[in-house]
């Protein structure tokens, strides 16, 4: 693919980061972040593991987002290593501690260092702790068991060793559950810059349509507008990053150039003058200070009058 030759990838010079897991030089991706900053994230391809230093927890541009998946899809063709049973800081050789959180997006993990160097994530955790990936549904499963004739592969996306949900709950190879990639979080994520991608039928009558077969039942489903089959009415998903990768590559150099179109513009325009993204409930009520501000005119009157009568009283 030629998405993979651009990736922002380099090999790791002496003195690199080591993968928390094998020890070896771990690749350092140079990633584009939000306020024109530059992030740097190690990757280990055959562990599959993510290492960030520090606990900051920087949001990707558009462009940067691409390019983890491409690293990330780039290292799916490489040889495998099972992860080690202990893993252990690159900062200062600490044994890593697992931590569990829970986010907007469900229970996420990673690997602490205990004196705060950085934190180590797998592939597949960091994606769905984005909200790009998401567990198949039982009925997805259910409905996959009905059609043993359709042999549609389906891949890890953590290690990216091909699996069949039917048989299987997870990943043979690295444990990891079955997955598919939610498309509209991840256009959303990779397309901020543009904004054609994922913002909803509403919005995208000037683009073509992302057409891809249901798995299910074989429909062609638009990715751009679809949540769901419309024959059969599953959930639409791909199963495979590398598909999500193929539909996002010709919009890359749109992402790459940071260019707003007319829509984004006016949508943007729309949101600094609503104050409230569209489409989005407005984090406050809408004329919740001009309330305020009545409150406290009427209160002002009342405590007037009762002065008034105070003073008529007193009288
Ligand atoms: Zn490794
Ligand atoms: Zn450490
Ligand atoms: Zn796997
Ligand atoms: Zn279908």
């Amino acid at each position: 693919m030629s998405g993979a030759a651009s990736v922002a990838a380099t090999p790791a010079a002496p003195g690199a980061t080591r993968c928390p897991s094998c020890r070896r030089a771990m690749q350092v991706l140079d990633l584009s972040a939000h306020y024109g900053r530059r992030v740097e994230i190690d990757l280990c391809p055959a562990c599959h593991l993510l290492w960030f230093d520090g606990t900051e927890s920087v949001r990707l541009s558009g462009r940067g987002v691409l390019d983890v998946l491409r690293a990330i899809q780039a290292s799916h063709g490489q040889a495998h290593e099972p992860l080690a049973s202990t893993l252990a800081c690159p900062r200062c050789e600490t044994r890593l501690q697992r931590s569990a959180n829970l986010t907007a997006l469900g229970p996420t993990a990673h690997h602490e260092c205990p004196r705060g160097h950085g934190a180590a994530q797998s592939f597949s955790l960091y994606l769905a702790e984005k909200g790009f990936l998401r567990p198949l549904y039982r009925p997805e499963v259910e409905q996959l068991r009905k059609r043993p004739e359709d042999r549609q592969v389906y891949f890890c996306l953590n290690c990216g060793a091909p699996l069949d949900p039917r048989s299987r709950e997870a990943c043979s190879f690295c444990a990891s559950p079955v997955q598919v990639v939610d498309v509209l979080p991840l256009l959303r994520a990779v397309d901020r810059q543009t904004g054609q991608l994922g913002a909803g039928s509403a919005t995208t009558g000037g683009l073509k349509p992302m057409h891809h077969a249901c798995p299910h039942c074989g429909a062609q489903v638009d990715l751009l507008r679809d949540r769901r089959c419309e024959s059969c009415t599953m959930p639409v998903a791909l199963s495979h990053l590398g598909e999500a990768l193929r539909l996002i590559e010709p919009l890359a150099p749109a992402v790459e150039a940071g260019q707003a179109t007319p829509e984004l513009r006016r949508r943007r325009l729309a949101e600094s003058l609503d104050g409230a993204p569209t489409g989005l409930p407005p984090s406050r009520p809408a004329h919740g200070y001009q309330h305020s501000l009545w409150v406290y005119f009427a209160a002002a009157g009342v405590m007037l009058l009762l002065g008034m009568l105070a003073v008529w009283v007193a009288r």
